[in-house]
């Protein structure tokens, strides 16, 4: 159909209006007749049922019902509000109509003893149904309209409702606007795909999902909506990708010089995972070519990333240029300093650490020598990104623990230089690979997927705190082995100062039931001053004391192979990702390690759920596929900002297979016709075109 009839204001539709059109614009971001085609109903009920009043059971679906109003009275409750109560009954019982606003409206329509049909919400109250602001309709009208078993029900706000903007409104309107454009809406996917995946006509899919034949319709109309939305999301990802390739220059490693190659044949401190192999080469291969490298390199707590971005870096010196990498935490880049110093302790190679605490005297010849090149790999905090700090020439910046870095951060450091450094960004939060295929298009993402061998998995267990005495005799049998422990107490801003106090009655009940001299115990929260949190690290990870009591300070990176039990409380309040962060602080030593999750016997639905994950398995990308499905996508780390999520149909994680369809036959699209200039290929980029005009979905992915 005709573009322009598409563009047409929705105030012009018949029965809509400048009124309604500004609600439906507020309200449901409905501007013209294409949004409103594209406003899909979020679920179907069949209006071909009836039900008797003493069938109705508290659920919260809508059900129709036949019968009468046989008294109408006016309550007031509170201050100056009132209510509509109406008294509707079948020959199988009565229930309440109610309504909270238009009342004298209402009250003037309402009439007693007609046999009428409702159709709404119920709910029971005092055991009495009750239905808020019904949708009614004499029975001689009903009857006269068409009923299907699957009537569509769109989303809706409380506005809506409240200005008599109901399901049926919106239901006339769209068959208005199927009458208006005569169900002339073209086609946007090339034939060939249609024909391959056996897919109906656009033009039928938007009848069949506001107005479905069948259930095979309504099926197959779903399943062509969803593969076209996600398959012009995967087109213009990828499309992103290829130009970023292609205009974002790099600087090419073309050698793999002495100190990688004196590294890896004489120095590995242990034989790599064919994962870290095959990453390592991943990595090589992309900063070998001319293109900016811009790497995810995902892998679980204790993969081994580190030596990883250590291999990479040498790659950068070799090539004459500087590294930096970034941590979140300066407990972290300290560790991350040591760590890399020891790989390096064999190799010609000065590398720094620059922090908040890094003394001025310090900085002025980190400085010089970033400048005069000197320095070939600078390890710190955000205190890396301040303008005093330029490199010579940097050629790598790594960065651990991507979410707790905005974008902005992130271009901050790569405008240090012309040319932009490559980036790998290092996370052990798994992003489900479905939810990073819609975010990226995957193209660059390394994973870890192998942990290195002789790894005992950690045993999981989850206790209510009645059973704290028994938990507290396992830590005395595991100290008296010689072994650490971790307690960790929630900080969550909201309620930063009862959770302060949490864990401060934490620490004094621990000091009582560990009593000096045979047990020491560390603290390590946020409020205290990084020379103290150091130091206590410090005595924590030289054995000298037996438990840490800390927040979740310690969430992030921090190693102590001789650590064998994290203890979380109040683990009901943690997220999943973070619990299985905390408990992968354990399990890096030889011993077999144990995570407790301890919890009040009060828990809800989802809670038990986290629990129950945890307790099942130690797979991070298991976990965080069960947490998007928990939380939804919106609220994984960064992805509240990308409007890639803003799908009109398409689930993510329930149309994870549509979505890996929908992929694959974009990339083989674009691989054989990247500019979409085929013949075939009109339309689709007409519509491609339109669409990368209209929303900037590529801010997000930097
Ligand atoms: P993460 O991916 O969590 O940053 P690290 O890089 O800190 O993991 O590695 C965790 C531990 O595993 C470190 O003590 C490291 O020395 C060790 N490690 C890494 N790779 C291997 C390997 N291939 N074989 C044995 N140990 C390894
Ligand atoms: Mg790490």
């Amino acid at each position: 159909m005709q573009q322009n009839l598409l563009q047409t204001p929705i105030e012009y539709l018949k029965g809509v209006g400048p009124h309604r059109g500004e609600l439906l614009r507020k309200e449901l971001g409905i501007h013209k007749y294409g949004d409103l085609v594209n406003f899909f109903p979020n679920r179907y009920i069949d209006r071909t049922r009836y039900y008797k009043i003493n069938e109705l059971q508290n659920t919260t679906s809508e059900v129709q019902i036949i019968g009468k109003i046989i008294h109408i009275k006016t309550v007031e409750f509170g201050k100056n509000k009132k209510r509509l109560v109406a008294t509707f009954v079948d020959d199988t019982g009565q229930m309440e109509l109610v309504w909270f606003q238009g009342h004298k409206w209402i009250r003037e329509s309402l009439k007693l003893n007609e046999v009428i049909v409702i159709f709404g919400k119920c709910s029971s109250f005092n055991g009495t149904f009750n239905m808020a602001h019904p949708e009614m309709e004499l029975l001689s009208e009903h009857q006269k309209s068409l009923r299907s078993a699957m009537q569509a029900i769109y989303p809706s706000t409380e506005t809506l409702a409240n200005r008599g903007v109901s399901n049926r409104v919106i239901i006339k309107m769209m068959q208005q606007l199927f009458l208006e454009t005569q169900n002339l809406f073209s086609e946007t996917l090339p034939d060939y795909l249609i024909n391959e995946l056996k897919l109906i006509s656009k033009k039928a899919a938007l009848f069949n999902i506001h107005f479905p034949k069948s259930s095979e319709a309504l099926a197959k109309a779903q399943f062509r909506l969803k593969f076209e939305e996600l398959f012009f999301i995967q087109l213009q990802l990828i499309t992103k990708n290829l130009i970023q390739k292609h205009k974002i220059k790099g600087h090419p490693f073309t050698s793999v010089g002495q100190h990688f190659n004196d590294f890896y044949q004489n120095h590995l401190p242990f034989e790599l995972t064919n994962a870290q192999k095959r990453v390592i080469k991943e990595i090589r291969t992309d900063m070998g070519s001319n293109a900016q490298m811009n790497r995810l390199l995902q892998g679980d707590v204790g993969s081994g990333k580190t030596i990883v971005a250590f291999m990479s870096m040498l790659l950068a010196i070799d090539n004459g240029f500087q590294a930096c990498l970034m941590a979140p935490t300066e407990i972290l880049a300290n560790q991350h300093f040591l760590g890399l110093s020891e790989l390096a302790k064999t190799a010609n190679i000065n590398i720094q650490l620059l922090t908040g605490s890094t003394k001025t005297a310090d900085r002025k010849i980190i400085h010089e020598a970033l400048e005069d090149g000197s320095l070939h790999i600078l390890i710190g905090t955000h205190a890396l990104l301040e303008d005093k700090v330029q490199f010579k020439n940097l050629g790598l910046a790594v960065i651990d623990e991507q979410h707790r870095f905005g974008v902005e951060q992130r271009s901050k450091l790569w405008k240090k230089n012309e040319i932009p450094p490559h980036v790998l960004v290092m996370t052990a939060t798994p992003i489900p690979r479905t939810l990073a295929m819609s975010l990226y298009g995957d193209l660059d993402i390394s994973v870890i997927d192998e942990l290195p061998p002789g790894r005992k998995p950690i045993q999981t267990v989850h206790r209510f705190d009645s059973n704290r005495l028994k938990v507290w005799k396992f830590l005395k049998d595991e100290i008296a082995l010689g072994r650490q422990i971790y307690i960790v107490y929630p900080l969550i801003q909201e309620s930063e100062k009862m959770d302060f106090k949490d864990l401060m009655d934490g620490y004094e009940s621990i000091s009582r039931d560990f009593p000096l001299p045979q047990y020491s115990i560390s603290i390590l929260h946020g409020k205290m001053k990084p020379a103290d949190k150091e130091s206590e690290m410090k005595r924590f990870a030289e054995g000298k004391t037996n438990i840490m009591v800390a927040t979740t300070v310690i969430e992030v990176g921090v190693n102590v192979p001789n650590a064998s039990v994290m203890i979380i409380e109040s683990a009901e309040r943690f997220g999943l990702s973070q619990l299985h962060q905390l408990r992968g602080r354990v399990g890096r030593g030889a011993e077999q390690s144990y995570c407790i999750l301890m919890t009040s016997h009060k828990l809800s639905s989802d809670s038990k759920i986290r629990m129950e994950t945890m307790v099942s398995t130690n797979d991070g990308f298991e976990i965080a596929e069960v947490d998007l499905k928990l939380r939804g996508p919106g609220d994984l780390m960064g992805t509240q900002q990308s409007g890639v999520l803003n799908l009109q149909i398409a689930d993510i994680v329930k149309d994870k297979d549509i979505l890996l369809l929908a992929r694959n036959y974009a990339i083989q699209l674009l691989r054989e016709d990247a500019s979409m200039h085929k013949p075939e290929h009109a339309t689709l980029r007409a519509v491609f075109i339109e669409m990368t005009k209209k929303k900037n979905i590529w801010n997000y992915i930097s």
